[in-house]
């Protein structure tokens, strides 16, 4: 990939297909309906799966698309931050957690007892977060390591929407039906999207 080949393309082509739309949104300020919590993994990239423009998604990725609970202290949480001034000043509508097959950081967490602190001490950390998933998947009974990954990728979604509902705002505006969860899991190998679906607690095609 030449990134620079890359940008003079964007500055020529592609930025001119989005300039009035660019300009309108510096007027006017963002306003984004929805907000997107998937992972950093370059396979999974939000505006190309949802056919979306500038201006319609506001975006976190993190390694696994975990959602640390609610915590205030005096750390830096990222992905918090994110999370709080989506529903407190932009009145986003939906918070979609996106979890994909192949997820390396799910399956580094079956990896994670080896794992080195010194190079890799937030890392270990973060991977904390998708460990209730890991832990009710090694409960039950799977066929083979790919359908064991799968499930704990799936699994882990449902944790980090109830982890969403650690935040006060979150749950207040879950509450009052201002704002909706959602947990979506992308295959990598198909394009097609599952939803998560809390009646039935399992993962159904987003076309049903
Ligand atoms: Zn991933």
């Amino acid at each position: 990939v030449n990134i620079t080949e890359g940008y003079k393309y964007f500055q020529n082509v592609k930025f001119k297909n989005y300039e009035d739309e660019f300009i309108k949104l510096v007027k006017d300020g963002q306003s984004p309906k929805t907000m997107f919590i998937g992972c950093s993994d370059s396979r999974v990239i939000p505006s190309l799966i949802m056919n979306t423009r500038p201006g319609d998604l506001f975006v976190v990725r993190n390694i696994g698309n975990f959602v640390p609970p609610f915590k205030p202290d005096q750390d830096f949480h990222g992905t918090a931050a994110a999370i709080e001034y989506a529903v407190s000043v932009l009145k986003v509508e939906n918070i979609i957690v996106c979890g994909h097959s192949h997820c390396g950081a799910i399956k580094a967490m079956y990896e994670r007892d080896s794992m080195t602190t010194e190079s890799l001490i937030h890392t270990k950390k973060w991977l904390e977060l998708g460990l209730p998933a890991k832990e009710i998947v090694e409960k039950s009974s799977f066929t083979s390591s790919s359908d064991k990954l799968e499930m704990t990728e799936k699994a882990s979604i449902t944790f980090q929407l109830k982890n969403l509902l650690t935040y006060p705002e979150v749950k207040k505006s879950v509450e009052s039906k201002e704002l909706f969860l959602h947990g979506w899991y992308y295959h990598l190998e198909s394009g097609e999207v599952e939803y998560y679906n809390s009646n039935k607690n399992s993962f159904l095609k987003i076309s049903d």
